[in-house]
This record gives C-alpha cells, structure tokens and sequence, in this order.
C-alpha cells in the first residue's frame, strides 16, 4: 500500500519544513501550499488523505479555504485539521463549524500533531471502508422496509435493479406494486398474519417488475422494533431464485401441451386429497383419454395428432382455468384435471362440458366411429371431503376409480363421461 498523502497549508516557510520534516519521517506523503488559493488549485490535481490548515494566511484565510473544501463534493470529505497560534476558544469552535475536524495550537509538539493525524487517518479510513462495504450490501443484497402498513419507506439499489423502479418511485408507494397476479391471495394474508403477531415469515414470492416481467426471490420477512420491543414496521431481504424456479417449472411441465406432466401430477394428487379432507371440500378427479386416437395417428400422421393434443390441452385449460384447479397431460393421449366444486352436480357439469367442448373443436377425424370430429371419454371420481366416511381416501384408490369410470365411458361407447 502507498503512503497516505498529507497537504500541509501553511504561509510560513518554516512551519512548512518543520511539518515536513516531522511527517515524512513516518513515512508520510506531504505536498505543500503556501496560500488558501493554492491549496485548492492544488486540491484539483490530485486529492491528498488529510489537510494541515494555517488559519492565519494572506488572501484565503483558513476558515474560508475549508469552506471552500467542505462546499465541493469531491473534496468534501477529506479531514481538515486546523493548526495555528489563535488560541482563543472562538476560533476553535468556528474551526469546527466550518467543517475542521480538529485543532492544534502552534507553537506544536511534533508527537502530538503525528498522534492526531494518525488518529483521523485510521477514523477517515474505518468511514470509508464502512462506506464501501454499505454500497456494496446496497448493490447486491435486495431489501426495504416499509411502514406498519406497508408503505415502502427505504429500499436498496439492489432491488431497484431487480424490479426497474428507482428509489424516488418506491418510496411511499404501498409495497403492492411488485405484487405479481400469480400469487395466491391465502398467501399473502398468511404472511401478514405471521409478520403482525411479531414473527418472522420465510417463503418464495414472484415478483412483478416495472416492466411487467416477473421474477422469483426467496423473501424474508420480519418486524422492526424500537428500544421498547414495539413492532415500528416490517423489513424484508429477498435472494432471486428465478433461475431456480424455472428449472423447477420445466420438471414438472409437459413439453409438448405446457400442462403439468405426471410427476407433477404424483406430487399434487395426495396433498389435494388431504387438503380437501382437511377444509371439507368436494375435490374431483377428471381422467380424459382421447377416442381412437391411434386410428386418428394412422390416418392423418403422427405430427398431426401431436397438434390434436397440444389442441385438447388448451380445450382443458379454458375449461379449467381457476388458480386452484391443476390440468396435467398423463401420458400419450391421457390427460388429468383435479379440481374443486360446491357440490357434485356442478363437477358434473364441469365433466359434461369438457367433453361438448372438446367435440365442439371440430377436428376431423374420419375413422372416429363416434362422431366426425375427434373426440374423448372421461371418467370422473368425487371426493367429498364433508364426508366423514370419506377421511381414508388415498390417491390410489382415488386414482383406480377414476380409471374404471373412464373405461366405463369407453364400453358404452365413447364420447362421453362417466361418474364413480
Ligand atoms: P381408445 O378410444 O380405446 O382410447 O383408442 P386409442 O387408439 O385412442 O387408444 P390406444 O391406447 O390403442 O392408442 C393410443 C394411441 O395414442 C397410440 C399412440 O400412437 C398415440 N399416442 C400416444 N402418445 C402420442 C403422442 O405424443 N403423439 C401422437 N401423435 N400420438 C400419441
Ligand atoms: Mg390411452
Ligand atoms: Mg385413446
């Protein structure tokens, strides 16, 4: 590391060598000026660690060269220790008003000038190097604070990066506005309810950017207290994890129709059945299988009957497009949807109208026995979970009875749905 470079101001040739010679014993860097005016000129060359200032000078004084130092930006922060033979305690507090940070009286001990330089050194260093480390948590770490309602009252450059909205556009905005559409509702009223009884909630969010993309963080979330314990608002670090998320989105995702593929599908089933026992709900399970579709294969190509089923694949994302329903493409011409309903009749209906709707896509598919048009079966198990009798429901069975009512459909004869 090189030296630290000392200005030493001083009118008086023989302070300027006295100081010189103390300093550059250490070994210190010093430059020299002899006048206010050409301390600054000299400032605009090149900035030195620290400042000796005479007070008494001709021209500039040493309480107008530091106002002129503590004016500008770029020197600003630089020490400025005053040296000179006032001795009145006036001057040492205009000294320190006008931006000195110390003060020593001429004449001066050589120790005592060397102790206090290095002293405001060591402070000008640890304030830069705290100043550093500050912007550099500002530039990559994602956080903010908000009021106890939500009212975004501080935020870091790192977030302002990641969400496209400057600082002076986040503060006082409610923290809604990274709020992405895809997010349940349920959870942010459990984070709520988590951070308002005093603790801290941990979970993964998708954001929405200003320019409308989203991105996946791992938030976490907790009161700030004041010295009393009292919760003054909330403050949260989050961590992208879009990468992540997008390796996960494209396991569990079918390659060819985008729907949830049978991995999924093995994940979801189980919780939804213990979900809907839990909450009392009536949980159906759709099973869809495409008729004669190898007849369909032989007649018009393979590549066509992947475009039928990426065709179907959307027929049921209309059909089922609440957030709380989940579609999956099974395997070859089987597709699956769970879904909640008030009652059994409606999930009927729901069944009844996947299959018109399907029909309704018009696709021709001449060696269909059934109809003109492609066509599927469905088969339909209902869970209701109101039922006491249902509570030792598992997926395998769930699972059996809906493929026997699918094969029921098949029997009787196509293009249609039948209920277990
Ligand atoms: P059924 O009405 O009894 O269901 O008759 P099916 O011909 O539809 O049933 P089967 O199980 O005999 O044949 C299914 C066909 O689906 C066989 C296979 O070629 C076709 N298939 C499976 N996966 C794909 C796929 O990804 N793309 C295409 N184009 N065809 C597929
Ligand atoms: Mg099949
Ligand atoms: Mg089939």
């Amino acid at each position: 590391m090189s030296n630290f470079t000392i200005l030493v101001v001083d009118d008086t040739l023989t302070n300027i060598e006295l100081l010189s010679s103390i300093l550059e014993d250490v070994p210190y860097d010093v430059r020299v000026a002899t006048s206010g005016e050409a301390a600054l000129r000299s400032l605009e060359v090149k900035l030195p660690d620290l400042i000796l200032l005479d007070i008494m000078m001709p021209g500039l004084d040493g309480f107008q060269t530091c106002e002129q130092i503590k004016s500008n930006p770029r020197t600003r922060n630089i020490p400025v220790i005053f040296l000179s033979a006032k001795d009145r305690i006036e001057d040492k507090i205009k000294a320190f008003e006008v931006g000195g940070i110390d003060y020593i009286v001429k004449p001066f001990h050589a120790k005592e000038v060397l102790v206090r330089v290095h002293t405001h050194l060591s402070i000008y260093q640890l304030q830069y190097e705290l100043q550093e480390k500050i912007r550099l948590i500002d530039d990559n770490i994602i956080t903010s604070e908000t009021t106890l309602e939500g009212i975004i009252t501080k935020v870091s450059q790192a977030l302002c990066d990641i969400s496209g909205y400057t600082k002076e556009e986040f503060i006082g905005q409610s923290h809604q506005i990274l709020r992405h559409p895809d997010m349940p509702h349920e959870l942010y009223e459990e984070l709520w309810s988590t951070i308002q009884s005093g603790q801290t909630w941990e979970g993964e969010i998708k954001n929405l950017a200003k320019n409308k993309e989203h991105y996946w963080v791992k938030a976490t979330i907790s009161p700030k207290r004041d010295a009393n314990g009292v919760i003054t608002g909330y403050r949260s670090f989050r961590q992208v994890i879009t990468d992540h998320k997008r390796v996960q989105e494209l396991s569990i995702t079918d390659g060819l129709t985008h729907l949830y593929n049978r991995r999924y599908f093995n994940e979801v089933l189980p919780k939804e059945i213990k979900r809907s026992l839990r909450q009392e709900e009536i949980l159906s399970f759709l099973m869809l299988d495409v008729d004669h579709f190898k007849r369909y294969n032989d007649t018009y190509g393979h590549q066509a009957g992947d475009a039928v089923l990426e065709q179907i694949g959307r027929a049921l994302q209309t059909q089922f497009k609440r957030r709380e329903d989940f579609v999956f493409r099974l395997g070859g011409e089987e597709f699956g949807a769970i879904y909640t309903t008030l009652n059994a009749h409606d999930s009927q209906k729901i069944a009844q109208e996947l299959c018109a709707r399907i029909e309704a896509l018009k696709i021709p598919h001449q060696a269909n026995d059934v109809s003109a048009f492609v066509t599927a079966s469905i088969g339909v198990v209902i869970l209701d979970g109101t039922d006491p009798n249902a509570s030792n429901a598992d997926e395998a069975k769930l699972y059996k009875q809906a493929d026997q009512a699918l094969y029921r459909a098949k029997e009787n004869g196509r293009n249609q749905v039948s209920f277990q």
